[in-house]
């Protein structure tokens, strides 16, 4: 009994000395952790005073602008970038108007459960049906701030296999055709523009362009209060935010060392879709994306807490092409490596898996474009239909897929060859690796089941009819999904899980949402969560002023 007790002891002692601190970690090991010098006083050039300070123009700082103007609050945004900032089209939600006219509907528990599962239960389910609950009405928001110029149109391009389901409810906005009101005419540049302009209708409202945040500053009774910013013309200044600071700096995708500590597997992919990239002053002639976690940090530095990694990362399909289809995928070893049969994330995923894996092979023959078109409604999706369609638009002959195809073998992404030897030889796969490897695949076919990687049998094609193709794919970093512990208003916790006064963030800098894997359950989700939390953000802080 004795001895038992003793062990147990022991065991806690050893629970004790792994615990980290809080669920925060200590990261203050790692270089991009380190907060800078304070810049001293003599150098800050002068004070600027709002109400409500945000920090970051992207989706997520124009929403909460624009918010502010709804609910008669006086902001500030500062932007690093010089111009407007977006990229992608799609935004998604539960429940729209043409949904309803379409006849669409979405079982939110059930959405709510596949979300829960892709990724790993490490998602605050406040938050997730915060957003669940509430991004109809943000897109319905951003919708009607657009007013007659704009049209919300549902999307129609989503992966319809067994497993890893998708859901109807991507949309996208377009400018309506005639209508001059934005220069933009669709996707979220467009969104960016209505939100940008509904911000600057508020009385004092401004957006400071190529200005930088460096870190958050707190008054003497632990409030966030103000940001010190590097500004266009050099100088230093203050920005000071009387109501509440809120950070909407993006993710951490092209900050290496912070996805080395949060997410490594972000490492892989050798593309980096996010736009615009600017010159990165830490390595001269090349190029980096706005989203180096600058919020984080800052964030970090006055107390904020991390979710605990590893963070969930989104990849699109579209380092070389943006087609992917479902026909027979090879690595560059020249074999077969996955079920073709499952959506954009997941084929993202399994190529990064591979040997050098930045890229992979889908292998095809003359037949492709009919054998697409014949199973385009039990599979397609984003990658293998045309990017922008709408809901219940048919298969078309006249899609342009086709064409597409034909420019990429022009311009060296997709090879074609009357043999497989010539077919491996531009590959550079070994040749015999591949030509076994497209005769086990024909063998399945002519089987009628796949004992390899069990694909669906109707989805099953052979490569017999010369000219055979391979066409190159592989995946670019979108963003890094993770940040800040925040409760469903937004407020940054400290490591006690207690609010740090004054101090909010939005869109990507804030954590709890995501984790393990992206759940692409829907395209878009990205979009009306930056709305979704700008709004309640916004709110909260209005709420508070009463
Ligand atoms: C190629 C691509 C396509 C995509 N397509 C879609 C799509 O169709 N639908 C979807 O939902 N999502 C899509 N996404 C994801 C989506 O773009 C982002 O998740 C979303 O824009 C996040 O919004 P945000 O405002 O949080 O961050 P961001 O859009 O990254 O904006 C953050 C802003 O903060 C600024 N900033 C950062 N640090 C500072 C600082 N220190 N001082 C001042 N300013 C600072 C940055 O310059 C940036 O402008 C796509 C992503 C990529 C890369």
């Amino acid at each position: 009994m004795e001895h038992q007790n003793e062990t147990k002891n022991m065991d806690f002692i050893e629970n004790e000395k792994n615990h980290v601190d809080g669920f925060r970690g200590n990261y203050d090991d790692c270089a991009w952790a380190k907060p800078p010098e304070p810049i001293p006083e003599a150098q800050i050039a002068g004070t600027l005073e709002t109400e409500v300070l945000i920090i970051g123009g992207g989706i997520a700082g124009m929403a909460a602008g624009a918010r502010c103007t709804d609910l008669g609050l006086r902001c500030t945004v500062l932007e690093k970038y010089h111009g407007l900032v977006g990229r992608g089209a799609h935004i998604a939600c539960t429940d729209s108007p043409v949904m309803r006219r379409l006849g669409v509907h979405i079982d939110k528990k059930q959405f709510a459960r596949d979300w829960m599962r892709i990724c790993g239960s490490r998602v605050n389910e406040d938050l997730l049906w915060l957003y669940i609950n509430n991004c109809s009405d943000a897109v319905q928001w951003l919708t009607d701030l657009g007013g007659d110029a704009v049209e919300l149109r549902l999307f129609g391009g989503r992966y319809k296999g067994p497993d890893f389901t998708e859901y109807d409810g991507t949309h996208y906005l377009i400018q309506k055709p005639g209508s001059k009101r934005y220069k933009n005419r669709a996707g979220s540049l467009l969104m960016c523009e209505i939100l940008q302009d509904r911000c600057l209708e508020g009385t004092g409202n401004r957006i400071i362009r190529s200005t930088k945040a460096l870190y958050l500053e707190k008054n003497d009774a632990g409030r966030v209060v103000s940001a010190v910013a590097e500004c266009e013309d050099g100088k230093y200044r203050r920005f000071r935010g009387s109501r509440a600071v809120i950070l909407a700096t993006g993710d951490i995708g092209s900050n290496a060392e912070m996805v080395r500590t949060f997410c490594p597997i972000g490492l892989l992919p050798k593309r980096n879709g996010y736009a615009p990239q600017v010159p990165d002053p830490n390595e001269p002639g090349t190029k980096i994306g706005l989203n180096t976690g600058d919020g984080h940090r800052m964030a970090y530095w006055v107390g904020g807490q991390f979710e605990t990694p590893s963070w969930a990362l989104s990849l699109h399909l579209l380092a070389y092409s943006i087609y992917v289809f479902f026909f027979l995928f090879v690595n560059r070893e020249g074999k077969r490596f996955m079920n073709e049969d499952t959506w954009v994330q997941a084929k993202a995923v399994r190529c990064l898996m591979q040997p050098r894996g930045d890229f992979a092979y889908t292998v095809f023959d003359s037949k492709w474009f009919r054998e697409l078109g014949e199973r385009i409604s039990i599979t397609g999706g984003q990658f293998t239909e045309p990017l922008i369609m709408d809901y219940g638009d048919p298969w078309r002959e006249d899609n342009g897929i086709d064409r597409q195809i034909e420019r990429y073998v022009q311009h060296g992404t997709c090879f074609k060859a009357d043999t497989l030897e010539e077919l491996a030889e531009k590959m550079e796969v070994p040749v015999e690796t591949f030509k076994a490897t497209v005769a086990r695949y024909n063998e399945l076919y002519a089987l009628g089941e796949d004992l390899d990687y069990g694909k669906r049998s109707e989805l099953l094609t052979s490569i017999a009819e010369p000219p055979f193709y391979a066409l190159k794919w592989g995946p670019a970093l979108l963003n890094v999904h993770g940040g800040m512990i925040t409760d469903t208003s937004m407020r940054v916790l400290d490591n006690d899980n207690r609010p740090i006064p004054g101090l909010y963030a939005v869109g990507n800098v804030a954590g709890g949402l995501y984790g393990v894997d992206y759940p692409l359950l829907w395209n878009g989700n990205s979009h009306s969560r930056a709305i979704t939390w700008a709004r309640q953000a916004v709110q909260a802080i209005r709420n508070a002023a009463e």
